[in-house]
């Protein structure tokens, strides 16, 4: 089956930094075929492009979405703070909550361009049900690129950690579900719609084995790696009273550097630590709203790509980023890396390639999606730049990140809308928007 989008601009997003003013794309069983300025002869069923920009779909490389249950509470808490008074509530996760939330935060990521998410899920209640494969259900169901991983805490109060001891996992229940997870859902070919990653939570609620074990067996299963970094002096602060070093010498420790790891935050870093990610190629989850809502800080992200290391979006978790749409986060991070580094510090094309192959390159996906090229798969967004928000700035690129809550017009995934006219072809947003209010009502109730 074929599909010409034409009439467009189109940023590439390639290493050489294509553009066409106005082109087309030319799609052949989930894949683009071609791709060039003016339009084409092609037969296929044709996307009228006017008016649009075509990007690569983003790629989201931090989330919590079970957290779309537990939005606005804590409101002026530290991280700490915040964990510590939402840790008894997430007790109470159940499946019905799961999926709700689930399907909520997908959907929000689908309308705001986004077209591989990954979770970090960590969080498994006695008695919850099979939360993960809850929400790769929902993924599915969606059509959203997925990346699940099995994430874990084994590291409670009574033992020095942060979380209460009741929704800690023991280690070799973890390693066992880790193996179940990666047996039962992990995709490794190269047009997979779902893959498993392995994911101990952060250095105050992950034993130093967990983190050790687990790398070795992500290691040996061929999966990737992922775990929370130098998010708040606070963090840093722990782990040198408890290991006697910083976090990232920590993890460097236990064998957590290297091109199939990606860590979500990475703020306090110094400039040893940043050419370590560089010369490593380790990964940095950068997710710009959470850290300004808990006040953590600003990651040096300008610093961290010219040493070498790939730095893709996230939004986080959505408790602690009550919006969870990708979209802006382009503009965010932009905002964010100027307000540390100067007007220099991040281009619009600069916060586009954030938001596209770094974390393709994140997820170990960049031959795959992140650009679009010829052979590539056909994820792809088309954002609307004709209406009154965006109608008047000549550049398209800076159209989309520095103007207003961008949202696509259609949104591709392998080649089928998932996005059509602004809304979600594959769920209904009022029922969604119903079962999350639901669900999150429930929660707050049995939590109390
Ligand atoms: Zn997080």
């Amino acid at each position: 089956m074929t599909v010409v989008v034409e009439h467009c601009a189109i940023a590439t997003v390639d290493a050489a930094g294509t553009e066409h003013e106005d082109g087309h794309i030319v799609i052949e069983d989930g894949r683009i075929a071609a791709l060039g300025p003016g339009s084409t002869d092609t037969d296929g069923e044709r996307i009228d492009g006017r008016g649009c920009l075509a990007t690569p779909g983003l790629v989201n490389c931090h989330h919590h979405l079970y957290q779309w249950a537990t939005r606005g509470t804590f409101q002026q808490a530290t991280l700490f703070e915040w964990l510590t008074g939402l840790y008894p509530v997430w007790v109470h996760l159940d499946g019905e909550i799961e999926r709700a939330a689930a399907r909520a935060g997908l959907a929000a990521l689908l309308l705001s361009g986004c077209s591989t998410s990954m979770d970090h899920h960590y969080v498994f209640p006695r008695e919850a049900g099979d939360l993960l494969a809850i929400e790769i259900e929902a993924a599915r169901d969606l059509h959203v690129r997925f990346h699940a991983t099995r994430g874990s805490m084994d590291l409670g109060r009574s033992d020095g950690g942060l979380p209460p001891d009741e929704i800690t996992e023991d280690r070799d229940a973890i390693l066992q579900a880790s193996a179940d997870a990666i047996d039962r859902f992990h995709d490794p070919a190269p047009d997979a719609m779902l893959r498993i990653a392995l994911a101990p939570c952060s250095p105050f609620s992950s034993t130093r084995d967990l983190m050790r074990e687990t790398a070795e067996y992500a290691r040996e299963r061929g999966v990737r790696l992922h775990t929370h970094m130098a998010e708040t002096k606070d963090e840093e602060a722990f782990c040198l009273e408890q290991f006697g070093v910083r976090p990232v010498e920590y993890l460097e420790q236990l064998g957590w550097l290297g091109d199939d790891v990606w860590l979500a935050h990475c703020i306090h870093l110094d400039e040893r630590e940043v050419r370590r990610f560089g010369e490593t190629a380790t990964g940095v989850a950068h997710c710009p709203s959470s850290n300004a809502r808990l006040g953590a800080g600003i990651a040096p992200v300008a610093a961290l790509t010219a040493a070498g290391a790939p730095v893709g979006l996230g939004v986080d978790g959505a408790a602690s980023n009550e919006a969870g749409e990708l979209g802006g986060e382009l503009r965010q991070a932009l905002l964010v890396a100027r307000l540390r580094g100067g007007p220099q510090a991040l281009t619009a094309r600069e916060a586009l390639a954030l938001g596209t192959i770094h974390g393709a390159r994140c997820l170990g996906r960049e031959a795959e999606i992140g650009s679009l090229e010829p052979g590539k798969l056909a994820d792809i967004a088309l954002w609307d730049l004709a209406d009154t928000d965006h109608a008047g700035i000549a550049d398209p690129v800076a159209a989309l990140v520095l103007g207003p809550r961008p949202r696509p017009k259609h949104l591709l995934v392998g080649g089928r809308a998932v996005v059509e006219d602004g809304h979600l072809t594959t769920g209904d947003e009022e029922t969604i928007a119903r079962e999350l209010a639901t669900a999150s009502a429930r929660l707050q109730e049995v939590a109390v």
